[in-house]
């Protein structure tokens, strides 16, 4: 039984006055018993705010991108090993954004990925296609050369500390979610990916979260899909309110 993973994904948005509120509001509105594990990943500068604000509770903190150097001439950047010295558990890894936006790729992803399994962090591998990629009947070809590349030499042992998040680019941040029969018809076909590349332990064990509009009012009926383990969450991860309508889903 795979256990739900909520995260919440807040990008490139609030104070630190606001992330902490929000992580504090989080913390004391989560129940220790919570039929889910919850994790909030807020822009970089307020990850050790956030990880005190939620201090004690049962919420974990995750970063929403790394490099795969420990150390050195990279300006800009965060290593994992920087992640880790200040409490963070997870980190989202080829999120479109850093794929489409940033022209990461997925052999970018995979050294990103080894470097936090080896620290100890836990990634949450995103893959996903474009519109014009599902119109042209390249979903499943797109998603499964996603995966091959960004889990490249990732061992089955490996995989135990490995999130996956099928985000179609088409529904992050445009309020078109896709239907549960959509999602879980990709999910499963994940699930035979992991089959195929590892074994039936594998795929029976890695919980797929969906991203992708999802909001209080979708969240039960993709929840209840039975290859969806879980959401990775935008916009609606930004108010405690709807974060905790979707975990409340789950
Ligand atoms: C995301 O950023 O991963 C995401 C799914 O965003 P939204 O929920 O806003 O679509």
């Amino acid at each position: 039984m795979r256990r739900p993973f909520i995260a919440g994904n807040w990008k490139m948005n609030t104070t630190k006055a606001d992330a902490v509120a929000l992580a504090s509001a989080l913390a004391s509105g989560i129940n220790a018993d919570a039929n889910a594990d919850v994790a909030v990943c807020p822009p970089g500068v307020y990850l050790d705010a956030v990880v005190a604000a939620v201090s004690g509770s049962a919420v974990a903190v995750g970063a929403q991108n790394m490099h795969h150097e420990a150390s050195g001439a990279y300006t800009g950047e965060l290593s994992g090993g920087m992640l880790q010295d200040i409490g963070c558990t997870y980190v989202i890894l080829g999120h479109s954004e850093r794929r489409h936006v940033f022209g990461e790729s997925s052999s970018d992803v995979n050294k990103k990925v080894h470097t936090a399994l080896a620290l100890g962090l836990k990634p949450i591998v995103c893959v996903g296609e474009l519109l014009e990629e599902r119109e042209a009947g390249k979903t499943a070809d797109v998603n499964s050369e996603q995966l091959y590349g960004s889990l490249a030499g990732v061992t089955a042992e490996q995989m135990a500390n490995v999130t996956l998040a099928y985000e179609p680019v088409w529904a992050i941040g445009t309020g078109k979610v896709a239907t549960p029969e959509q999602a879980e018809a990709v999910h499963a076909d994940i699930r035979k990916f992991l089959a195929y590349r590892y074994n039936d332990e594998v795929a029976n064990s890695v919980r797929i979260q969906y991203g992708g509009s999802v909001k209080p009012g979708n969240a039960n009926e993709l929840l209840s899909q039975p290859n969806i383990d879980g959401a990775l969450v935008g916009g609606a991860a930004l108010s405690a309110e709807s974060f905790l309508g979707i975990i409340a889903a789950a």
